[in-house]
């Protein structure tokens, strides 16, 4: 179903739909983890942030402060600075969402 709500500044249906995935996935992980532990919610709410400044991360901007640290993490920039490599391009993610430029309407 195609929204009404995207065009050129804002999002479009397809960015709409990236996100919602990654918030799903962040759900679902957030359930594994705690069982669903509602007195743990804050920590989701850190985690879904955490997905959102990830995917809308660039080489010019990068936004992982709130994403896991360690040689393990499913965040490659933070993978890569924990096991003192150099973090790989941006460009090399396999989703990204360009939610700061002009790139963002062609998605
Ligand atoms: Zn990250």
């Amino acid at each position: 179903m195609k929204s009404k709500l995207g065009g050129i500044g804002k999002l479009t249906d397809k960015v709409t739909d990236k996100l919602a995935g990654y918030y799903g996935t962040t759900v679902r992980r957030f359930v594994e983890k705690t069982g669903g532990d509602k007195s743990k919610i804050a920590e989701l709410e850190s985690e879904i942030m955490a997905s959102y400044l990830h995917v809308t991360s660039s080489d010019t901007d990068q936004r992982h402060l709130k994403c896991p640290q360690g040689k393990e993490c499913w965040c490659f920039y933070n993978r890569a600075l924990a096991n003192n490599k150099t973090p790989p391009s941006h460009n090399t993610m396999r989703e990204r969402i360009h939610i700061n430029s002009k790139e963002d309407s062609r998605q």
